[in-house]
């Protein structure tokens, strides 16, 4: 029977050694049919004549369609990487460029990262040989700071256009220049190859320093002319066209199959709890297909999570077949892929997604669609300086993208959470974002790149008069614009290279004088994620106790500290006798029990291990300020000066820049204690003007490390 067993076991491995064979092959052909049968195909041929005629090219298209995964394949293919250049494509946001990449590499049939890659802000999954790059469109931005020529692109592709972030609109203007100097370089670089021959002149003597300095850059790289693609959903290129000199714009057709627009009757007034109720409604009564629903963040996503697992138990066995995918910017990049999976037979997939799922991603086998209206943005009043965050309706255009994703792959249903007559009134398109944000990354950026006339660039809309005054004038107050509206030495020029907000820059800036960039480091990584805490409805005393435990009584950024060190710690501990999978499930655990969001620490980890990486190439020293953090909490008041705030009678706060009166976020540990002065890291506008990440400082402080803006009244 031994022999008999070696037999089978032999058996089954070979079995499995053709089942290994075979799949690659069946999951090939699948691919390949997949290609041909997206719309883009069909005029693949056009689109690489199109581009090779014109330098540039605006592609508009359906969602799905194909043009993000596809059309730079057929540049690939069609030779446009031949010269060594790597074709680049830019999106909005970093789930985008991650799960694209992740797809594409697989239809290339490569390992992400080789010829298929993707990098993001803390994230780089590239190589040598890599042609296809996946990118967001702020990581472009920052390669011109190294390389303002991008030479090694040969095509450049704009993707997801019509979201007009201010990344986006910035990169267009850019792109234009750029695209200029390197066609000029190329011509005179090709007269004077020409020309040395002839008479074996020197350079120098030629044509001036700029194309000396061009050609230094690029010498055996070969400058080849720029190609610029822009890729819109909206159907309006109208836009891009004018700001491109008239470039030709082709459309590809899409395909769409009739969806089904439900409104409610009433306005709803908690959509959340509609959003819950229209899932199981779904569930309950509607045939098989998958559901995608729009919320707006990632703990409104967590928070619907948490609850259809809490009620699904209440339905009968057969009925609880029902599994939630939630996908938004911060999620692990290893989860985000889940959402791409088919759901096994029988159940039904509920895709939890931020409006990443509108035009940047489409998932495959979504056949309803909730759609509570409502979107966040971050806004910027430029009266007051501040930026809350505020959830508002949607724009008619986005309304229509979400429920095309409905219509896909047959007829669709899209839930409206609000009445008809709510529809009418929204706007027609969203507010390009340069309209509405804090210009000051924006302002420092340009100025790195030595564009010194900020009102006089030529952005595809200008952004507002007021915004580019406040914005220069909060550089100013950190100290990286000289009184001359220049880029100072070395304040502003290391600010413009770390890859973080100017407060937050000036803050590990800073921290590094003063011996406590270690502790600073990992602060500025827990602030730069969202929720660290979650607090249930129904445990939120127990959430209380188990954030006691890790509380400072200075306030929320030292309590953010020690939430990592614990975490770290945890994960040290562990690590010593278990696997490092085993070590990374305890810790998930031990966050549970802790009611710390693993997912957000997780984020946090990999951010502080690139902004440290980053510090010490600029040559900072990590140094550690030990067990006492006062030069970490007067550092935090020399950076966050701006966000100062005074306890008034009434227990509410002044904001002392803005003159707002905000209140103590009652998830700060400070709620309770409201001390006299503190500096907080952001405002968020619900039904108060509430302020978050707080810690307490002494008010003599300002005066002392932010004169320029304070003084001790007399
Ligand atoms: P577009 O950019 O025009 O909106 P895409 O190129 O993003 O279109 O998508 C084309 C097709 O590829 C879609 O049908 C989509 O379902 C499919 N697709 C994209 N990413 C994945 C993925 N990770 N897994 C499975 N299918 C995918
Ligand atoms: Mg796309």
């Amino acid at each position: 029977s031994d022999s008999a067993q070696r037999q089978s076991n032999h058996n089954t491995d070979v079995n499995q050694l053709k089942k290994l064979k075979a799949e690659p092959f069946a999951r090939r052909q699948k691919i390949e049919q997949h290609r041909k049968s997206l719309p883009i195909a069909a005029v693949e041929k056009v689109l690489l004549e199109e581009v090779r005629n014109n330098d540039t090219l605006i592609v508009v298209g359906e969602t799905g369609s194909g043009k993000t995964t596809q059309l730079p394949q057929y540049l690939n293919n069609g030779g446009f990487c031949r010269n060594g250049g790597i074709i680049g494509i830019t999106q909005p946001r970093r789930v985008a460029a991650i799960t694209v990449a992740k797809r594409v590499a697989e239809e290339c049939g490569v390992a992400l990262g080789q010829q298929v890659g993707y990098a993001i802000r803390f994230e780089d999954a590239t190589s040598r040989s890599t042609r296809i790059k996946y990118m967001t469109d702020g990581l472009l931005l920052r390669e011109a700071l190294l390389d303002s020529y991008l030479s090694k692109y040969s095509v450049i592709i704009v993707d997801e256009a019509h979201e007009r972030t201010v990344h986006t609109d910035v990169l267009l203007g850019l792109l234009k220049t750029v695209q200029k100097t390197r066609s000029q370089g190329v011509s005179d670089a090709v007269n004077i190859d020409h020309r040395e021959a002839k008479n074996g002149m020197l350079l120098e003597k030629h044509n001036g320093s700029e194309v000396a300095s061009i050609l230094k850059q690029c010498r055996g790289k070969k400058l080849s002319p720029l190609k610029i693609i822009i890729m819109s959903a909206s159907l309006d290129a109208r836009v891009f066209s004018e700001y491109f000199g008239g470039a030709r714009a082709v459309h590809v057709q899409g395909r769409q199959y009739p969806v089904d627009i439900l409104y409610t009757r009433q306005p709803e007034t908690d959509y959340i709890d509609a959003t819950l109720i229209t899932i199981f409604q779904i569930h309950m009564e509607e045939g098989p297909g998958d559901v995608l629903v729009f919320l707006t963040g990632q703990e409104e996503i967590e928070s619907v999570e948490r609850l259809v697992h809490e009620r699904l138990p209440q339905l009968s066995e057969s009925k609880r077949k029902l599994l939630t995918f939630p996908i938004f910017s911060s999620l692990p990049s290893e989860k985000q892929m889940k959402v791409f999976m088919p759901a096994p037979v029988g159940f039904r997939k509920v895709i939890l997604a931020t409006n990443i799922a509108e035009t940047s991603v489409t998932i495959p086998g979504i056949k309803y669609v909730i759609d509570p209206g409502m979107v966040k943005v971050r806004t910027y009043e430029a009266s007051t300086g501040i930026e809350p965050l505020i959830i508002i309706k949607t724009s008619k255009a986005q309304a229509l993208q979400r429920s095309g994703r409905a219509g896909r792959e047959g007829p669709g249903k899209c839930y409206r959470l609000y009445p008809e007559s709510e529809f009418d009134k929204l706007k027609d398109s969203t507010t390009p974002e340069i309209k509405r944000c804090n210009l000051s990354n924006v302002i420092l950026h340009l100025k790195a790149l030595g564009i010194d006339d900020i009102i006089g660039f030529d952005f595809i809309e200008q952004p507002d008069r007021i915004a580019i005054i406040k914005s220069m004038e909060l550089l100013f107050l950190l100290g990286a614009l000289t009184e001359e509206s220049k880029l100072s030495d070395p304040v502003g020029q290391k600010m413009a290279r770390l890859p973080l907000d100017p407060i937050y820059s000036k803050a590990l800036i800073i921290a590094s004088q003063f011996n406590c960039l270690e502790e600073m480091l990992i602060v500025v990584a827990m602030l730069s994620v969202e929720s660290i805490f979650y607090a249930p409805r129904e445990k939120l005393e127990e959430s209380r106790i188990a954030l006691k435990s890790f509380a400072s009584p200075e306030g929320d950024h030292l309590t953010l500290l020690n939430v990592y060190r614990a975490s770290e710690e945890f994960l040290q501990k562990s690590n010593l006798v278990n696997s490092k999978e085993k070590a990374e499930k305890n810790l998930r655990k031990w966050c549970k029990e802790n009611f710390i969001n693993s997912r957000s620490v997780k984020h946090a980890r990999d951010i502080h291990s690139q902004i440290r990486r980053n510090a010490e190439q600029m040559g900072f020293h990590v140094t550690s300020c030990g067990d006492d953090l006062l030069p970490l909490r007067r550092c935090l008041a020399a950076s966050f000066f701006l966000n100062a705030a005074l306890k008034q009678p009434d227990g509410t706060y002044r904001a002392l820049s803005s003159g707002l009166t905000v209140q103590i976020h009652p998830s700060s540990v400070l709620f309770r204690m409201k001390p006299d002065c503190i500096i907080f890291d952001e405002l968020v506008r619900t039904n108060h003007n509430y302020i978050r990440n707080i810690s307490r400082i002494d008010y003599l402080w300002l005066a002392e490390l932010a004169p320029q803006c304070y003084a001790l009244q007399e």
